[in-house]
């Protein structure tokens, strides 16, 4: 098949929910990527930070594929390896308690917003359920992940939402203690907004945040969907940011590019769901576990300071470009705005061989976190030729 069948086949069978660009991939190789012709592409994006690993990591693969060929799925009414030593393995590097696994961000978002909700009416009983989320956020494309969703562009046609949703000015630390009502039972907020254009909240906001919330027996919910497994240079996000949640979604990276969600639950939240309460056919998956397993023993404390720093090499790299205003974000996950239109440049790029993502009005970039000096170099290189030639 070439792209322009491709095109044709995908425009009558697939429904047009999503923008694609004019590239038809075939085969990668950890930050490269060929499309039919075999012309090759610096991969920025990771397949929206999934692939943490790049393309087809051979350890990764080994494990996976090791798994597939002798246990693909169980349902959860038996005991499997691979999902209890990736829970063991999350819980042992993140200071939380459990696990339950789900298959994706919004999944594992519905699982923090039932725990929340249920946590708060065993102790509170009626009445205590508002989900506090922020302005200008992002949780997913279910209906309660949407409820929690701070940015009309993803709310139209689909009303009547889920009840019990509120929202705070993100970094107004006066604006959220004051939503903070006594029929608040968990505040929900990124470290920093991806979909919202890498907006990074303040430490200082976050840290006051989590006190408030400690003192009204409000639970922290930290989606680390984005910016867990290790993209910002430390395995979650909020470790950088000095807080214990009580309860995390995790699910991009942890599978490095098949589908998994998790749910961390805390000290206050781990006995909060009994046989019944919340489950998921595919959740825990064994092969897709077998991967993860692999990738929380690769993320030892020299591959983050490596991330960190890959990180820094190319904020300060772009930052020096010309008709670049700011970088934001943290580690390998970064936006990038333009005194120009973005969505120009980046079909530029792509034409030129490097793929990047946009959020909002900016450029981001989510390199798989393996990517070498080289790449990139090579990237960084399209990148300034680009931005030269405006
Ligand atoms: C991508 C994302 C989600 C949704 O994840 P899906 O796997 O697409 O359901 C939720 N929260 C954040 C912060 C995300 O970036």
């Amino acid at each position: 098949m070439d792209f322009q069948q491709a095109k044709e086949l995908d425009s009558n069978y697939i429904i047009h929910s999503y923008g694609r660009f004019p590239l038809l991939l075939t085969k990668g190789k950890g930050a490269q990527v060929q499309d039919d012709t075999g012309k090759t592409y610096i991969d920025f994006t990771s397949g929206i930070g999934v692939n943490a690993l790049g393309f087809c990591d051979d350890g990764w693969v080994q494990a996976v594929g090791a798994q597939l060929a002798s246990l693909q799925h169980t349902s959860n009414l038996y005991y499997t390896e691979p999902c209890i030593q990736t829970a063991k393995l999350l819980c042992e590097k993140s200071g939380m308690k459990k696990v339950f696994f789900g298959n994706s961000g919004a999944e594992a978002n519905e699982g923090v917003i039932k725990a929340a909700r249920k946590y708060s009416f065993e102790k509170y009983g009626e009445g205590r359920n508002t989900i506090l989320a922020l302005k200008n956020s992002f949780h997913g494309r279910t209906m309660a992940a949407l409820s929690a969703t701070g940015q009309d562009a993803y709310h139209n046609y689909f009303f009547p939402f889920v009840e019990g949703f509120a929202f705070a000015k993100a970094n107004d630390l006066e604006d959220t203690l004051a939503k903070m009502t006594p029929d608040v039972c968990a505040l929900m907020l990124e470290t920093i907004q991806g979909e919202g254009g890498v907006v990074p909240l303040d430490k200082e906001y976050v840290q006051a945040v989590a006190k408030a919330c400690q003192e009204k027996d409000i639970l922290l919910i930290v989606d680390e969907v984005q910016t867990g497994m290790g993209r910002t240079g430390t395995l979650f996000s909020y470790q950088q940011f000095d807080i214990q949640p009580d309860l995390v979604s995790c699910a991009k990276g942890l599978g490095g590019g098949l589908p998994i969600g998790a749910v961390l639950f805390g000290e206050k939240t781990e006995t909060v769901f009994g046989a019944g309460d919340h489950g998921s056919t595919f959740g825990g998956n064994p092969v897709v576990c077998a991967g993860a397993v692999h990738i929380l023993q690769t993320m030892d404390d020299a591959f983050l300071q490596s991330v960190a720093e890959k990180g820094a090499y190319l904020k300060e790299k772009i930052a020096n470009m010309p008709h670049v205003q700011n970088v934001t974000g943290l580690g390998m996950m970064l936006g990038i705005l333009l005194d120009t239109e973005a969505k120009p440049v980046i079909h530029t790029l792509l034409e030129k061989g490097l793929l990047v993502l946009s959020a909002k009005e900016k450029i981001r970039l989510l390199p798989p976190l393996t990517i070498t000096k080289e790449e990139m170099d090579q990237g960084l290189a399209i990148l300034e030729e680009t931005l030269n030639a405006l």
